[in-house]
């Protein structure tokens, strides 16, 4: 784990700079983050392969000050401080969910009425009720991707839903972002694209209706297929 300073009383420190090389060993380090997610992401890759290479900053107790933070740049320090990669992938994978679910439910855009959602409402869906909660297999064939479809085994008596499912809390459907009512933008999901690489991002995008385990164990995988093939033959999917 890394001990942070939020509240600069740290004095002795040296300045982050983005391409400056550092020694291995280094007083603490102060990183000021802006208001930008691209530059925030940047300056975390390159803390990331720092630690990795073990380039060390300590001042006493603290390792980081940090200035103009976030909850995600929080919880980024609190993952490198992980040395297990499977908790690694835990962590991060909760922390989004939690972020996620509360999104929905603090939004509300589905507007369920009478158990029928917004889209369904205005008929954008030939579905009946429970919205969008119907799975579906993959069927790995790129004319007809789907098989099987019917009403997901995880969804409660109580309407909501019984398991932690990244990809579902990701997915908007077509009539929430066309309206521009609601969408959520892997991009915008620092957390995600700090800790996952793009096949790990297909994982995460496209495997409803499992469970937590079982895609961890996913993203645990080592796949040597060059990427595009594994996006064809959807060597992604559980
Ligand atoms: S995401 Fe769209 S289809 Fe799914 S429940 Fe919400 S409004 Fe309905
Ligand atoms: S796994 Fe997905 S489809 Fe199934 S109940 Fe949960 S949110 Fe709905």
């Amino acid at each position: 784990m890394y001990n942070l300073d939020l509240d600069g009383k740290t004095k002795k420190y040296i300045e982050f700079k983005l391409h400056k090389k550092y020694k291995k060993n280094n007083p603490a380090l102060k990183i000021v983050f802006k208001d930008n997610i691209n530059y925030n992401l940047k300056v975390l890759k390159k803390i990331k392969k720092l630690l990795e290479n073990g380039v060390t900053f300590n001042t006493g107790k603290i390792n980081f000050v940090l200035e103009n933070y976030n909850d995600d740049i929080i919880n980024a320090f609190k993952t490198f401080g992980i040395d297990n990669i499977e908790k690694k992938y835990s962590f991060v994978y909760d922390v989004v969910c939690d972020y996620l679910d509360n999104l929905w439910v603090s939004k509300n855009p589905c507007k369920f009425c009478n158990n029928k959602c917004i889209a369904t409402r205005n008929n954008h869906l030939y579905l009946k009720e429970d919205g969008c909660c119907y799975s579906f297999e993959w069927t790995k064939n790129i004319l007809k991707p789907i098989k099987n479809k019917k009403k997901c085994k995880y969804l409660g008596d109580n309407k909501r839903c019984q398991v932690k499912n990244i990809s579902c809390l990701l997915f908007t459907c077509e009539y929430l972002t066309k309206s521009g009512t609601f969408n959520i933008e892997y991009n915008d999901l620092l957390l995600l694209r700090l800790f996952f690489n793009r096949k790990q991002k297909l994982i995460l995008r496209y495997n409803y209706f499992q469970k937590k385990e079982a895609i961890i164990s996913k993203l645990l995988e080592n796949n040597n297929t060059p990427f595009i093939i594994y996006l064809l033959k959807y060597e992604f999917t559980i």
